[in-house]
């Protein structure tokens, strides 16, 4: 079967054979690859040679965010069956830390952990995988053409989420206790800035403003990009942050109720994420989950930085990848995402291209470019 990575000792992506692999071990499923999306951390890897192979293999098939079709599966397979539409997990857990024993691999304390298609292990972007029954998440049918996108949207689930759990420590946040950060309704009388408009800012938004939290989305593009038109289309507020400091960015966002009570950031820039620490409300939270590449310094005026996280009880949280849960979450929410904002589940993908096109698929989209599928079979 055709598969498409990095090859040991050379520079870009390429193509290659490989057998087209079978299930071993009784928790195993077969999948049949449908669509797989490709993000930053696809194109980081070809662009700057951060291929991570397995010792014992010469390549590694890349592509982490996919949808198949279950075409076989093991003995003590239960929760799917073959025909039915399957999203999988990225990180494979470490086997020996408590967390990754509860399928909670995102969060491994001992860092010897694999990733499909990024850290070890073979990626999606061919025709056939094997995985274990605990990584797969069955989705159903009517979702099937939204379904590429449940691996960006449990990112931004899990970001959204730890920002829920922390600051439920502010039981008394607003005087609707319908409001608190936990229940239903959370999103009320909260205001939100989300950093970078690509993708993963865009499910952020569109998972914030489900939740009507009043957003702010800043980014560095001109008013006439996709990307400002989907963000005023979900209700969001634009903000060009080449014309603004980051003082002036939260500025603006405390316009409504002089405080921004979150955070996040999804650009990897960071130089713009370490820029708007200072500026942060009292009791607010700021989740980071872009990470920049190469090496930055900067200049900040530390005492005054670490008096006022202090004094206002600030809160920064790293979130990185995202487990079987967190899937089921974005399940829970891409219907009514596609419902409410119809037009922003179907623009944010801007190119969808053939497996055998993947040196195209790889380079740089037009202007207007957001987000690149390759359709390795395209759905019926
Ligand atoms: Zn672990
Ligand atoms: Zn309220």
């Amino acid at each position: 079967m055709l598969a498409v990575g990095m090859i040991k000792g050379e520079t870009g992506v390429h193509s290659f054979e490989l057998p087209v692999p079978e299930i071993r071990q009784p928790d195993e499923v077969l999948i049949r690859i449908k669509e797989v999306g490709l993000d930053g951390t696809d194109f980081n890897i070809v662009r700057y040679g951060l291929e991570d192979i397995a010792e014992d293999r010469n390549e590694i098939v890349l592509g982490h965010e996919g949808v198949g079709v279950v075409e076989a599966v093991g003995s003590a397979v239960k929760s799917v069956a073959p025909g039915d539409i399957v999203a999988m997990t990225v990180r494979r857990g470490c086997g020996k830390c408590q967390p990754c024993l509860h399928n909670q691999s995102d969060m491994c304390m001992t860092g010897l952990f694999t990733e499909r298609g990024i850290h070890k292990v073979d990626g999606l972007l061919t025709e056939f995988v094997v995985d274990q029954e605990q990584y797969i998440v069955k989705v159903p049918p009517e979702l099937k053409r939204l379904a590429v996108l449940l691996e960006p949207l449990s990112i931004v689930e899990k970001g959204v989420e730890q920002i829920r759990i922390i600051q439920s420590r502010l039981p008394w946040f607003c005087a609707h206790p319908n409001h608190g950060w936990l229940s239903e309704q959370w999103g009320g009388c909260k205001v939100a800035l989300v950093v970078g408009a690509g993708a993963l800012g865009l499910l952020a938004v569109a998972l914030l403003r489900l939740a009507k939290v009043y957003t702010y989305v800043a980014d560095i593009v001109s008013e006439d990009h996709i990307k400002v038109h989907l963000v005023k289309d979900m209700g969001a507020l634009y903000i060009d942050a080449r014309t603004k400091t980051s003082e002036e960015i939260v500025e603006f966002c405390c316009t409504p109720t002089g405080e921004l009570n979150m955070i996040f950031e999804a650009s990897g820039a960071a130089d713009t994420a370490i820029r708007l620490i200072p500026f942060m409300s009292r009791s607010s939270i700021y989740a980071m989950t872009g990470i920049p590449r190469g090496d930055l310094t900067i200049e900040l005026e530390a005492a005054e930085l670490v008096r006022r996280i202090v004094r206002y009880n600030q809160v920064i949280v790293g979130s990185v990848n995202s487990n079987r849960r967190h899937f089921e979450m974005a399940l829970g929410h891409i219907g009514k995402i596609n419902e409410r904002f119809h037009s922003m589940i179907n623009e944010i993908i801007t190119r969808r291209l053939p497996l055998r096109d993947y040196q195209r698929a790889f380079t740089p989209g037009e202007p207007q470019h957001i987000k690149t599928v390759i359709e390795v079979e395209p759905w019926s």
